[in-house]
């Protein structure tokens, strides 16, 4: 994998630049929306590349638990199994673990849970979340890392940096000793830990810089800490951080914090929020956060978003979204994905296209002041 940036932004840290993976070139800043289990809930791998995307995100948790790793193997890879060409990036399975499964205990050996679906018995260690992602075939591969809760006291905080150093190293010479199962290369990403504490957060970053070839991760961020803790973290990343790496800041987030976080310097997201808040009617629009499903919209035959030049905006009125919303028709959250993806990459384009023009700084302070009246955005 090589990374290639193209343009700075003189006064602040972003950058726009090319990620290269086997399945194709990704333009950064990017966002990664959400494949869970093998699919962006309700968009076809052909409507996912005519809204440009670059990259999805799998879930190793419940691409483990269903259909299984070995199957997707015996399929040719995730991507052949769900017929998407371009890249993919899965998690570890680690933030799954801690926050949909039923956790039974967590060593330094690993993580014993039991299944949200059946109660069945796993045990998940940082071979086996290797040998899973291995499997899957993703470009992309998360380290297996502890993510502790917002407002952990630092004493679990600094347990979980410890074993997360530990474990980066069993990832790392894992993979290193296994023959590649795919003609393609897949490279591992090490994921920087300590929640809000700097002490720890430098720590993290230090122990983590060997084993990053070509990216590192942010994790532990956008769980429920203060969105200022939030920030200067990101900025602290920013100034320890290599900075000829691509930098993936987990689980952001709303559009105004991708618009921060690359001021911030970086470049790789993911985030349910497109998607989820779509499936309940919430859109993500020039004017704001609008509710599908209000009243005012019963009949109001314009489109969601004049600015927004979608398949959904550009043939079906908000009255008509809302009455699919109102029978509970798939086609509604359908159509709600299209546009709210359209929203995420149009906007990752704008950034990408004003840094490579030099005007990122100027626009970026436009858009935040115009969203900062806008709740949610
Ligand atoms: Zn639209």
């Amino acid at each position: 994998m090589q990374f290639i940036i193209s343009h700075w932004e003189k006064s602040n840290s972003a950058r726009c630049g090319v990620i290269k993976t086997h399945h194709g070139e990704i333009q950064t800043p990017v966002f990664m929306p959400i494949g869970t289990q093998g699919a962006v809930k309700t968009i076809d791998p052909e409507v996912l590349s005519h809204l440009h995307t670059q990259i999805i995100l799998g879930n190793t948790y419940h691409l483990y638990l269903r259909p299984g790793h070995e199957l997707i193997h015996k399929a040719g890879s995730l991507h052949a199994f769900m017929n998407w060409k371009k890249s993919i990036l899965t998690d570890s399975g680690g933030f799954q673990v801690f926050s949909l499964a039923q956790l039974n205990k967590i060593s330094d050996e690993g993580v014993a849970f039991q299944s949200h679906l059946d109660g069945s018995r796993h045990f998940f260690t940082p071979e086996l979340s290797m040998e899973i992602q291995r499997h899957l075939g993703a470009d992309i591969i998360m380290a297996f890392d502890e993510c502790p809760a917002a407002k952990s006291d630092q004493a679990s905080v600094e347990k979980a940096v410890e074993r997360t150093t530990l474990w980066i190293d069993q990832c790392h010479n894992y993979l290193n000793n296994q023959a590649p199962l795919y003609d393609w290369e897949q490279t591992l990403f090490p994921i920087v830990q300590g929640s809000i504490y700097k002490r720890m957060r430098k720590r993290s970053v230090e122990a983590l810089i060997p084993y990053a070839d070509c990216g590192i991760a942010i994790g532990g961020l956008a769980v429920g800490e203060e969105k200022k803790s939030m920030f200067e973290t990101v900025d602290q990343m920013d100034e320890l951080l290599p900075q000829d790496q691509p930098r993936y800041l987990m689980g952001v987030g709303r559009p105004t914090d991708l618009v921060k976080s690359v001021s911030s310097g970086m470049d790789m997201f993911d985030c349910v929020l497109p998607t989820r808040n779509a499936r309940n009617g919430q859109m993500f629009t020039s004017q704001g956060i609008i509710n599908i499903e209000n009243n005012r919209y019963k009949d109001e035959f314009g489109t969601l978003d004049p600015e927004c030049n979608c398949y959904t905006c550009q043939n079906f009125s908000c009255a008509y979204l809302r009455h699919l919303f109102n029978i509970k028709e798939v086609l509604g959250m359908r159509l709600a994905t299209i546009h709210n993806l359209t929203y995420y990459m149009t906007l990752m384009e704008k950034i990408r296209s004003t840094i490579a023009a030099g005007d990122f700084i100027s626009w970026s302070k436009n858009y935040l002041g115009e969203m900062s009246a806008h709740k949610g955005m």
